[in-house]
């Protein structure tokens, strides 16, 4: 019997108990976290254990992802596991369905002929429109929450391709951000979102940028320091 918790931005699977002292950590093939604890250790003891960890666990993380990331074509089969807003949730190929892709009972449940004709990009395809579709009011949302923040005044938002980045902020005023956002937990796209608002004041990253990242969210150095690590697995 497995259950799925999550501590911070850290989301694992708990295995049962053990009969031992220490609590085995590991990083699964298909990327996904595993923690044995010992026996006696309450759920909320191991979230602790594995908080205090969670170094170990960041660069396990990208070590896994480096070598993975020769494994160029994901298998589009079903449990397969993808992300949206910081969750994964595995794939379930569907006979029949009104949209090409749905997230339904904590599954992304993809129309099998989507695969079957159109292969890997098709598939690809699906998963990018799902994210631009379901993210944009998302994205919208909060940088309206967070323009009067940081007291400017914004333009039209966009999702966008946009290569390495994740974000950009145009002299008119509109922000564009990548898509791939959609797959960060909501704390790193408050974080995404701020850093391009902050960029309407500052079109640099000097301290006065900076600072003003910092009167926003006072713990931004967390959320960029994430990204910085883990952005690399933000990917299809
Ligand atoms: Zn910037």
């Amino acid at each position: 019997m497995m259950q799925l918790r999550r501590v911070r931005d850290i989301e694992y699977q708990l295995l049962p108990g053990a009969d031992r002292q220490t609590t085995d950590i590991v990083i699964e093939r298909n990327g996904m976290i595993t923690v044995r604890p010992p026996k006696k250790m309450t759920p909320e003891q191991v979230d602790e254990t594995v908080l205090s960890k969670r170094m170990w666990i960041y660069r396990n993380l990208v070590e896994w992802r480096d070598l993975n990331a020769t494994r160029v074509a994901r298998e589009w089969v079903s449990g397969e596991s993808f992300l949206y807003l910081g969750s994964h949730y595995r794939l379930q190929l569907v006979v029949e369905q009104d949209e090409p892709l749905k997230l339904k009972d904590g599954r992304f449940c993809l129309l099998r002929s989507v695969v079957e004709s159109g292969g890997r990009e098709a598939a690809h395809q699906a998963f990018e429109d799902f994210y631009r579709e379901k993210g944009l009011p998302r994205i919208k949302k909060r940088a309206a929450y967070f323009a009067p923040k940081v007291g400017v005044a914004m333009n039209s938002v966009q999702l966008k391709e946009l290569g390495y980045r994740w974000g950009a902020c145009l002299t008119n005023g509109d922000l564009h951000f990548h898509w791939k956002c959609l797959m960060a937990p909501l704390t790193i796209i408050d974080y995404i979102i701020v850093h391009e608002l902050c960029h309407l004041r500052h079109r640099n990253h000097s301290d006065a940028f900076w600072n003003e990242v910092d009167k926003v969210l006072p713990d931004y150095r967390e959320r960029k320091d994430w990204l910085k690590v883990r952005g690399a697995e933000l990917d299809l």
